[in-house]
């Protein structure tokens, strides 16, 4: 019929005018990372199903109070690693994504809630879940929903993906189901797959090991002898939460000199050493200047490892000595690119507005408005980016270490996207926060010297609040 005709060639001309059709993407995790790529993707005009083994959102900030594993050293059915006394490191302001400030002001307007400007970690999953009701994302998570799976589909070409799940729970069932999507944004984190330092000799050490990961409170601890392993935010946060009730805390910082033997400033129980050299059967623990410690524990706060256990040999990346390689941008493997992408992987960086800048690139790709470079350009731009690496001396698992690159890298993210910079004034106030950490390590949370940099964000934040 004419009227039929008519529809036809209104829905033909519709199509036509879509930069690309409507993907259907599925995207693992429902993290910060999973709940803004979600946004971005779904603002974009895809379909995105997220899948999140948890019964909520918030990925890390879910605080699993007891965590169930039988080894204390790895990652178990835990899926947080946070410990009870956590407050953020960065300040709420640097923290929050770009156009959803995380503002105390929120906090105190919904009475109650945690207006601190380094909140407690129970703040942060508030306001990740605010982000979610906000901006209307629990109905695309399929939650106690985990990826199995992901492999090419052979059969329908053109880069798609099939994706088994299953749900968890209701008492052991566990159904696996199979489906196909056009493209997998993988947002699965990296803060669970605990990394253990090499200690010779401590299989015959008497004592208890376990990792940061499974550290929650200090009780337990309690007229303990412990040796924390690393020197990385957790390290210092977990040392300085045992000295309160253990005996004795003694940190081992493999970048400490040989000789290092040093009381730490403020505490009669805490000492800073080199590395330790070995463990004994007599339940010493040896470090590298010679110098020996009686220990009760050691606690490995050395780190995580990347982990895609969904992903099967065919997804075109691999992960060696913590590098995942190749990926155009530490996003796109460039051989299923854009159906294949990897949100936040970066280290050392403010987090929330590097994934929102990544999941805007990742959309914009995958409808076809923001171009890639030829699979071949891709590739030599990861080899330039390794050579680079190679000329600094870093090791491989440095490779995704932005200690010096993030806001550089970020700027790229934006321009790729039509986006403006990141503010002038968030990365005045990172600068600004690491100098204070560094200058008052104990109390850089509650004392600081910036305030004129509050008073900027909180102008920049009344067009959003
Ligand atoms: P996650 O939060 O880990 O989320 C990943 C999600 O994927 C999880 O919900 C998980 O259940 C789900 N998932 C994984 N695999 C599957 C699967 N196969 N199927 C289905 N679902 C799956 N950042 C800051 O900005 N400020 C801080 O102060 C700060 N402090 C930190 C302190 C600690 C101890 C740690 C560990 C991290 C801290 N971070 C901090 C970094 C923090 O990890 C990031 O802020 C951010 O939460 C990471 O988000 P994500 O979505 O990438 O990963």
């Amino acid at each position: 019929s004419k009227s039929q005709q008519k529809s036809e060639a209104k829905s033909r001309t519709h199509r036509l005018a879509m930069p690309s059709p409507s993907l259907r993407l599925a995207v693992v995790g429902a993290g910060a990372a999973g709940l803004v790529a979600a946004r971005e993707l779904r603002r974009e005009g895809h379909s995105p199903v997220v899948f999140e083994r948890a019964a909520s959102v918030g990925g890390t900030w879910l605080y699993d109070a007891a965590p169930a594993t039988s080894d204390p050293l790895a990652a178990g059915a835990a899926h947080s690693s946070l410990y009870a006394s956590l407050r953020t490191n960065l300040p709420r302001e640097v923290m929050g994504f770009l156009d959803f400030p995380f503002a105390s002001s929120a906090a105190e307007a919904g009475g109650g809630g945690d207006t601190r400007r380094f909140p407690g970690h129970d703040e942060v999953l508030r306001y990740l879940e605010e982000f979610a009701r906000r901006f209307d994302l629990y109905g695309l998570v399929r939650f106690g929903t985990e990826v199995v799976r992901v492999r090419r589909d052979g059969g329908g070409g053109g880069g798609r993906w099939a994706v088994t799940s299953r749900k968890i729970g209701e008492k052991g069932r566990r159904e696996e189901e199979e489906e196909v999507y056009d493209a997998i944004v993988v947002c699965n984190g990296h803060y669970t797959e605990p990394r253990v330092a090499h200690i010779p000799g401590v299989e015959a050490w008497p004592g208890k090991q376990m990792h940061s990961h499974n550290y929650r409170v200090p009780e337990p601890f309690h007229d303990q002898v412990v040796i924390i392993i690393g020197a990385s935010a957790s390290a210092v946060d977990i040392s300085r939460d045992l000295a309160g009730v253990a005996k004795e805390v003694h940190i081992a910082d493999r970048s400490a000199p040989a000789c290092t033997c040093k009381r730490q400033p403020g505490y009669d129980n805490m000492w800073l050493h080199s590395m330790i050299d070995h463990a004994q059967e007599d339940g010493c623990v040896v470090f590298q200047d010679g110098s020996s410690i009686k220990a009760d524990v050691i606690m490995h706060c050395t780190g995580y490892l990347y982990d895609f256990p969904f992903l099967e040999d065919d997804s075109a990346i691999t992960v060696d000595d913590n590098c995942v390689d190749p990926l155009y941008k530490h996003v796109f493997p460039p051989e299923v690119a854009p159906h294949l992408s990897f949100i936040g992987l970066p280290w050392k960086v403010i987090p929330f507005p590097l994934f929102e800048l990544q999941s805007k690139w990742v959309a914009g790709v995958l409808s076809g408005r923001v171009k890639l470079p030829s699979r071949e350009e891709m590739m030599e731009d990861v080899k330039a980016f390794h050579s680079k690496m190679e000329a600094r001396g870093w090791p491989k698992r440095y490779a995704h270490n932005f200690s010096d690159c993030q806001f550089e890298y970020d700027d790229w993210l934006a321009e790729q996207c039509g986006h403006p910079p990141i503010e002038q004034w968030r990365k005045l106030m990172y600068a600004a926060n690491s100098e204070n950490k560094a200058a008052r390590p104990e109390s850089y949370r509650d004392e600081w010297d910036d305030d004129h940099l509050v008073a900027e964000a909180a102008e920049d934040f009344k067009k959003y609040l």
